[in-house]
């Protein structure tokens, strides 16, 4: 077989022009054509290519394939329901199993969070959270209250909202002048006080003050919402300081800002708990999910909210629509049918005590590769880690480019890499073995790119 024979069998694409019209996102196009990783089918913890190599899934495909993937109910669920109901729409019309939903994530939200608006995207959840934390103020007579505070290095999706209070540079300098009344709190890294620290590290806290600095230059009356992942994970797996969390809550507190906490990456088990406000004891207004609510199986997503927030659109004329926003496929039947099913794997398997449970044998098994060559630092976090590796003299990214292309293609192995950030988020099913293989197959990856 020719190389390009190998290359298309391998990937079960016939055509060779068929690899030329998906342009893909968040990819180096280029690269990827010339070395495409392809996966065909998947069961339980493993992607298998079209030529029927097994390659560990060590990311949850993309943090969101927490139950394992096609599990049998979930599957069944979805083709049961796409022969039952394929559409309703959810403007001023309804369907049973979106209340359903709705009431079991509620029953997972902390505090008194019980209302939650369906979107499809963890962007689109974002962008929703911003605009009912600005719309809310106007409920309250305060529509001068519309700036919006992230965070450096946040990931809130690419939406215009999203990618103005994210703070990942990449991610914002091509798209010109952005969302205006953003500012940002610094980011919680700082690898000469906090390397190889196992979950929260000790040292951060205080930066969440840095929130008062922004509070003395522009007013609280001005400031709608503050929002953060409680634990950032695209840019590269950072806990956050022991308090740091708490510190903010307080700080939002006084000053009547609300607090919104995307759990796109943390929700459903990632942290041991069904949400890291959970975990870190703070009840934020407002949690954006996506992800995990599905399995990833149908795209879903959403914001639970406040029930008082809920309220305060409930005040006008009975018959007038109150949140002018939403999409066509808010709380989609198909999808809907999949968060249903999960939700019930999730609790009939007990996966996020699992999660819990396997914690310290995960961070064991991270930490032990510790001192292979160009590793910076290791943290971990439930049942996500991130291995920082050097940069390639003048070169960032390459090494962490290099790693995830020779883990898929030589170690069957798959990760995400930011940078030369090494990312680690195993489906919840995972087994103590097979945490072992995982860091035994990254060992061997580190070694190989040094
Ligand atoms: N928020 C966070 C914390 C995320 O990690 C992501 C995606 N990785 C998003 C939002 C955006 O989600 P989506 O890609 O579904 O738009």
């Amino acid at each position: 077989m020719s190389p390009a024979q190998g290359l298309r069998a391998a990937n079960d694409v016939t055509n060779p022009n068929d690899l030329d019209s998906w342009w893909l996102p968040f990819t180096a196009n280029r690269s990827f054509k010339a070395r495409p990783r392809i996966v065909a089918r998947a069961k339980d913890m493993y992607y298998y290519t079209a030529d029927g190599r097994q390659v560990m899934d060590g990311s949850a495909g993309l943090w969101c394939v927490n139950a394992g993937h096609n599990r049998d109910p979930i599957v069944s669920a979805i083709q049961a329901q796409a022969a039952e109901l394929d559409f309703a729409p959810a403007f001023q019309f309804a369907h049973p199993k979106g209340f359903t939903v709705a009431s079991r994530l509620a029953e997972l939200a902390p505090g008194d969070l019980d209302q939650v608006f369906f979107c499809n995207s963890g962007s689109e959840a974002g962008d929703t959270a911003l605009k009912i934390a600005i719309a809310y103020w106007h409920t309250q007579g305060q529509g001068q209250r519309s700036r919006l505070i992230g965070r450096e290095r946040g990931y809130h999706g690419v939406g215009f909202g999203g990618i103005s209070v994210g703070g990942i540079v990449a991610n914002r300098k091509l798209f010109g002048s952005l969302l205006a009344g953003v500012d940002h709190l610094p980011h919680t890294y700082n690898r000469a006080e906090q390397a190889f620290s196992r979950g929260e590290p000790e040292w951060g806290a205080h930066l969440a003050d840095d929130l008062e600095r922004i509070v003395a230059l522009h007013d609280a009356s001005t400031i709608a919402a503050v929002i953060v992942e409680p634990m950032a994970g695209s840019t590269g797996v950072l806990p956050p300081p022991k308090g740091y969390l708490k510190r903010l809550r307080q700080i939002c507190d006084k000053f009547g800002i609300l607090l919104i906490f995307d759990e796109v990456i943390t929700g459903f088990g990632r942290t041991g708990f069904a949400f890291a406000a959970e975990r870190y004891g703070v009840v934020p207004d407002m949690i954006t999910f996506a992800k995990g609510v599905t399995s990833g199986t149908v795209p879903m997503a959403g914001v639970i909210v406040r029930r008082g927030i809920y309220d305060a659109f409930m005040k006008g004329p009975e018959h007038v629509i109150e949140l002018f926003h939403g999409y066509t496929y808010s709380g989609h039947p198909l999808a809907c049918a999949a968060a249903l099913a999960t939700l019930d794997v999730y609790r009939d398997e007990k996966l996020f005590e699992r999660a819990r449970s396997l914690e310290d044998k995960w961070a064991d098994a991270i930490f032990s590769l510790k001192g292979l060559p160009n590793v910076l630092d290791i943290r971990t976090i439930g049942l996500v880690g991130a291995v920082d590796l050097a940069s390639r003299p003048d070169a960032v990214g390459q090494r962490g480019y290099e790693a995830m292309d020779r883990a898929f293609q030589e170690y069957g192995l798959m990760f995400r890499v930011t940078g030369d950030t090494i990312a680690l988020s195993p489906p919840l099913i995972v087994t103590e073995d097979q945490i072992g293989e995982i860091a035994d197959k990254v060992g061997k990856v580190i070694r190989a790119v040094a």
